[in-house]
């Protein structure tokens, strides 16, 4: 068993619900197999109380923290050097605090979701066309960037509120359109992909009605909701024959560069899908 000592690095990560988060498994994992005196931890900060979480961790007490749902956007504006990732996609999924009061905000969703597109959709090609994008909150800006950055011609976001959707469009600029959520039909039209980072089907609450069979045949869809891992927009798109991107697989891709940023080093080889999906209840 691992001990804490004096000298364990301390990350986690924050956000609110936080309980439902795989992080901390795939985080103790890795630490565990690579022996490393280190701890990765859940907070659940109250809602309008984030800003004083992170200030209080100004000075480095604690190593880093991702941050998930639904603190991206003010993580970003509290930190004082931003990666350039992270400023494409206006919104911060890690937060590193540097012994000098510094804070350095990154974002590797976008990491970790064009990694999952690859490993689950071979051949799967970003440039080929439009791809629809449901949700415009920090996952979405993130993916929004990464869609644009990786070559996408045009990503298409559909939110249940247009004027977010309208920014995140406005701030990336030409290849990126805004409509609202009930323009589905005419937006699934000729794309290439389908990805849901809107945070319905969260733990089984209020499921997306999304009309996937409007979708061309070849279309992949994604879901970065990973409880359950057959969400029920996932299920829809398998029924139709669609092929089918989970949310774990993007999630392990995304804690591979805030590992090292945390711990200094890249995560052991690991089946950590297979431990996510026994806690999951799945089987592989
Ligand atoms: P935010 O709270 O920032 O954004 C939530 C988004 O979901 C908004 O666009 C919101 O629309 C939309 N939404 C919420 N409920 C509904 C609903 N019932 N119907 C339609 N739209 C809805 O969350 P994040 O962007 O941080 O996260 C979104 C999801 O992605 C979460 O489930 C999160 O767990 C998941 N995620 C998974 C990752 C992974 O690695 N697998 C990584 C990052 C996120 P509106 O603007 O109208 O409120």
């Amino acid at each position: 068993m691992r001990r804490i000592t004096g000298a364990t690095i301390v990350a986690g990560v924050a956000g609110s619900p936080v309980t439902h988060s795989l992080s901390p498994l795939i985080h103790n994992a890795w630490l565990d197999a690579a022996g490393i005196d280190g701890v990765y931890v859940p907070f659940q900060p109250a809602g309008d109380r984030f800003d004083r979480f992170v200030e209080g961790l100004r000075g480095g007490a604690v190593r880093g923290i991702n941050v998930t749902i639904p603190f991206k956007e003010v993580a970003l504006s509290m930190a004082d050097e931003v990666s350039k990732r992270a400023h494409d996609a206006a919104a911060a999924n890690v937060l590193v605090f540097e012994p000098d009061g510094t804070i350095v905000a990154d974002n590797t969703d976008g990491v970790g979701l064009l990694g999952a597109m690859k490993a689950q959709a071979p051949g799967f090609e970003i440039a080929a066309g439009p791809i629809a994008l449901l949700g415009a909150g920090g996952a979405a800006r993130g993916a929004a960037a990464a869609l644009v950055t990786a070559g996408a011609p045009e990503v298409r976001i559909l939110n249940r509120t247009l004027a977010k959707a309208e920014a995140v469009a406005g701030a990336l600029g030409g290849g990126v359109k805004a409509c609202p959520l009930s323009a589905a039909p005419e937006a699934f039209k000729g794309v290439t992909a389908v990805i849901n980072a809107t945070s319905a089907g969260l733990s089984g609450e209020g499921t997306l009605d999304a009309p996937l069979e409007l979708t061309p045949e070849t279309a992949v869809v994604m879901d970065m909701v990973y409880k359950p891992l057959l969400t029920p927009f996932l299920k829809q798109a398998q029924d139709l024959g669609r092929r089918t991107v989970d949310g774990l697989e993007m999630l392990i891709r995304q804690a591979v560069p805030s590992f090292e940023t945390f711990y200094g080093r890249t995560p052991p080889e690991l089946d950590v899908r297979a431990l996510a999906l026994g806690v999951l209840g799945e089987g592989r």
